[in-house]
């Protein structure tokens, strides 16, 4: 007999199996019991007649939420069911009872969202989450698949650094060995910076750590970013890279995640219009556009959320706004040669009001201008000396860009917070579990 998991019962349609899993609900109508399982990849619906399967009927009759068993019965087509199957219960096996004196906290009802990440241990278990968790790793495996596919190589950045490069006020500051500091990483863009001069195109896909003040839908403390960096490149590279990776992750979750895209009710329409090439406005005329909606922006204003929200909302795929005012930028973005004052920078951001998914451009290669930079910008020098080395080491034009995989995954969901989409979120007020 086959062990199968919920997620390949399609091929298995009149023929005897074993599903591995948890019982999800119970519901019993006199000598009938309609289960349901969930094994991770889906959930079925069940059937145990008394009058039939006798001993499986009393092994499921009052079986409690979440306890674990092994069922084997007979898989068929059934229109109203979720995923189109169900299993006829043949036999049922309880690995592991969950007591009625301590029932699993989470009911098949509404609870706090406090409630349900106080226990995000067992929220994820719940279809909706699970289906989420699929979704991202879906992002991940075809991101990846793209930058391979572009000629990138993974280099991972370090965790533990000694500098900030995206602002010192939201940096982590952890005891080293010793008397020593050193902070958690809020980008590994400085490293890919130099693992792009060593091997040309690369790319470091990893956790940052941001202490973020403020608590919005779309900032964690803890969140992962993909940074591709690329030796030779521009501005217009990149742009064009991100519109192809962001394309490329949302139609691979489209085909591969179809029913758990089902699951959260996703309008998939809405997503199928993401295809490259995005437009691409300069920050002068996002100014316009959000003057024109009414918006008191005014040039030299960075945008918060409102801002983007005005801006994607114009498109029906990703907008890209590049060439910001260099002042509201980074130390280390490159200047407009016909401005100087713009700095060769990029943001895109998701429609459906989910805001920036990412940041980038192209760096400083002149070793003057970036020391200059760093005096301007109040920081040291003395920790970038080896950031400075590859100015002096045979500098050229680079580029390269940060996705937040978190903020992508929200949008490609459709979720209402960010917290919902890594498996453990950490934000300015909650560590547990
Ligand atoms: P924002 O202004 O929206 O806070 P940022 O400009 O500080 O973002 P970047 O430094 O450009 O962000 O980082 C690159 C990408 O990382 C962003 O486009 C976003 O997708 C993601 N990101 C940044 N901060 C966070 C955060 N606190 N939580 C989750 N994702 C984040
Ligand atoms: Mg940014």
């Amino acid at each position: 007999m086959s062990v199968i998991t919920i997620e390949q019962a399609g091929s298995y349609d009149g023929q005897e199996v074993t599903l591995q899993g948890w019982l999800y609900n119970l519901r019993e109508s006199g000598k009938l019991l309609f289960p349901i399982f969930r094994d991770g990849t889906g959930i079925m619906q069940g059937v145990c007649a008394q009058k039939e399967q006798p001993e499986a009927f009393a092994a499921l009759r009052g079986l409690t939420q979440e306890s674990s068993v092994i069922v084997t019965g007979k898989i068929r087509a059934e229109k109203r069911a979720p995923g189109g199957y169900e299993i006829g219960v043949t036999k049922l096996e309880v690995v592991q009872r969950v007591s009625e004196s301590d029932p699993y906290p989470i009911q098949l009802k509404e609870h706090g969202v406090d409630f349900l990440l106080d226990r995000r241990h067992l929220w994820i278990r719940t279809p909706r989450q699970a289906a989420i968790l699929r979704i991202r790793a879906e992002a991940v495996r075809a991101a990846r698949q793209f930058m391979d596919g572009q000629g990138y190589t993974l280099t991972d950045a370090p965790i533990f650094t000694p500098a900030a490069c995206e602002g010192t006020t939201s940096l982590f500051e952890v005891q080293y060995i010793d008397e020593e500091k050193a902070y958690l990483t809020q980008s590994g863009q400085l490293y890919v910076e130099a693992t792009a001069m060593a091997l040309g195109k690369v790319y470091t896909f990893g956790p940052t750590f941001r202490a973020e003040k403020s608590k919005t839908r779309r900032h964690l403390t803890e969140f992962w970013m993909l940074e591709p960096e690329a030796a030779f490149a521009d501005l217009g590279d990149m742009m064009e890279l991100g519109e192809g990776l962001v394309s490329h992750v949302v139609q691979s979750v489209l085909k591969n995640r179809v029913r758990e895209l089902e699951t959260l009710k996703r309008d998939t329409a809405k997503l199928a219009s993401v295809q490259a090439p995005f437009p691409r406005i300069s920050y002068d005329e996002a100014i316009e556009i959000l003057q024109k909606s009414g918006n008191p922006a005014k040039y030299g204003d960075d945008f918060g959320g409102d801002e983007e929200t005005i801006l994607s909302s114009q498109y029906d795929r990703p907008v890209i706004v590049h060439r910001y005012p260099a002042a509201i930028k980074a130390f280390y973005m490159q200047p407009d040669p016909l401005r100087p004052d713009l700095a060769l920078g990029f943001d895109m951001l998701a429609p459906e009001g989910y805001g920036e998914i990412i940041g980038g451009g192209q760096r400083i290669h002149d070793y003057d201008l970036l020391v200059r930079r760093l005096k301007e910008h109040n920081l040291p020098e003395e920790p970038f000396q080896w950031y400075l080395d590859l100015r002096r080491y045979g500098s050229v034009p680079h580029a390269g860009f940060g996705l937040g995989l978190e903020r992508t995954v929200a949008w490609i969901c459709g979720t209402e917070h960010i917290r919902e989409v890594i498996p453990f979120p950490r934000m300015i007020y909650r560590v547990y579990p």
